[in-house]
């Protein structure tokens, strides 16, 4: 059997169904295949952290046009996506870490982005009281927040219906090929035809980028998440670090979420990631050691996820450099939640008009394709922050 439709987008995560909502209401017929579940993968999992503090320059100018729109969630999709834009702070704890902070804040305030400011030991002490008193200062995104991942995923899911987007769980791309002026993706037993492709998915796109012809090398990360018991109002800001691998936040339900960037064990093939507990342990003895009172609060969940790293832990979101009509939209690294808004709008920008509002020159997948060298400069003006 073949199912035509002007695009086909293989992935019902986040940015699967962002790009799919954008086409279809430009009036683009579109089919979204999803292996598993909507939301089975990292935008499932995430930590929903909506940030532009110590963003690398080359998705800043991005992930601002998208906390615009963050700031305006339901004017896009009828729902708030459980949004707090209660901002974020990275912690000082010395003063090395300091002159760091202050050089990059300086570093934007010369290139015209206003999103950090340094802020003192007092104004921590009032915004998060709760903290232990091991910080000097702090850089400050006031903007910044955090949203509810499965809110998220449904507000986008339904807006994505109701433009007209039809969605087919249980559907996994097996094979891919261009013939003419159509692409034809197969589960086995099923085609789907369409000139336009977004590749979206996850920790597997590298395959379906390999199978339309553009060799661009991944790897995975299984990024890992403590959930603890509800407690009383106990912090707004999300809490970040310079030396010790902790984001922290609490949910609009009084759960406090815990992560920064531990790995866990991630097996492609089995679809499927395991968290390390003794890598787990370490996450909680930072969150300890920031907070002192979550000491004696009960743990009830606990996960890792699993999603495309690039080498730079740069995102790729470009058209294909070999294959007309297919826009690549993975390798997050860690930080792709917050992008979804502003990336599913410029998808339909680039496979309809050539050409994206918002400048996405850094994010282009030919910069990690063979022949191409590693920009060091992108991997060092950012501190690897990974929720
Ligand atoms: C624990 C954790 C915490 C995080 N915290 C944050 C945070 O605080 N802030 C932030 O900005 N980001 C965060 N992230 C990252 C963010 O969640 C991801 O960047 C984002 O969700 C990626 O969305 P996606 O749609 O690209 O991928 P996914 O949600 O993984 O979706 C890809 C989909 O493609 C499907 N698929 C794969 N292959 C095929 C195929 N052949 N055929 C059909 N379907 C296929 C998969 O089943 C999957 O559902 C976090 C990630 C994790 C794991």
């Amino acid at each position: 059997m073949t199912t035509t439709a002007d695009a086909i987008v293989i992935g019902g995560g986040l940015h699967g169904l962002s790009a799919a909502l954008q086409l279809a209401r430009r009036q683009v017929k579109v089919v979204l295949l999803e292996r598993s579940r909507v939301g089975r993968h990292s935008s499932g999992a995430s930590a929903a952290g909506v940030r532009t503090l110590n963003r690398a320059r080359a998705e800043l100018k991005l992930a601002i046009v998208a906390m615009d729109m963050w700031h305006h969630m339901e004017e896009l999709v009828g729902d708030n996506c459980g949004f707090r834009p209660y901002g974020q702070l990275q912690l000082a704890e010395n003063d090395e870490e300091l002159q760091i902070l202050k050089a990059r804040v300086d570093g934007l305030n010369r290139d015209g982005f206003t999103n950090e400011e340094i802020v003192s030991a007092d104004e921590v002490r009032s915004l998060v009281p709760a903290l232990a008193p091991v910080y000097i200062a702090a850089a400050l995104a006031r903007n910044d927040g955090a949203a509810d991942p499965h809110q998220t995923l449904m507000a986008f899911r339904r807006a994505a219906v109701e433009a007209g987007v039809t969605i087919l769980e249980g559907v996994g791309v097996r094979s891919l090929h261009r013939e003419g002026h159509v692409w034809r993706a197969s589960d086995g037993s099923e085609t789907f035809e369409a000139p336009l492709l977004v590749n979206a998915a996850g920790a597997w796109a590298g395959q379906i980028a390999a199978w339309a012809g553009d060799d661009i090398p991944i790897a995975t990360k299984a990024s890992m998440m403590i959930v603890t018991e509800r407690v009383a109002p106990f912090i707004r800001p999300t809490v970040i670090s310079m030396k010790r691998k902790l984001s922290f936040k609490q949910s609009n339900q009084g759960t406090l979420l815990i992560g920064g960037g531990q790995q866990g064990l991630p097996d492609l093939e089995a679809e499927r990631s395991e968290v390390d507990a003794r890598l787990l342990a370490k996450s909680a003895a930072a969150a300890i050691s920031l907070f002192p009172a979550v000491k004696d609060l009960r743990i009830v969940r606990s996960w890792a996820g699993l999603e495309a790293k690039t080498r730079d832990d740069i995102a790729i979101a470009g058209l294909s450099p070999s294959a007309p009509s297919l826009m690549h939209l993975f390798g997050f690294s860690g930080h792709g939640f917050q992008l979804v808004p502003a990336l599913g709008v410029a998808t339909a920008e680039l496979l309809l008009d050539g050409r994206s509002t918002v400048d996405l020159s850094g994010l282009q997948p030919g910069r990690l394709m063979a022949g191409a060298k590693p920009d060091k400069r992108k991997v060092d003006e950012h501190q690897g922050v990974s929720e």
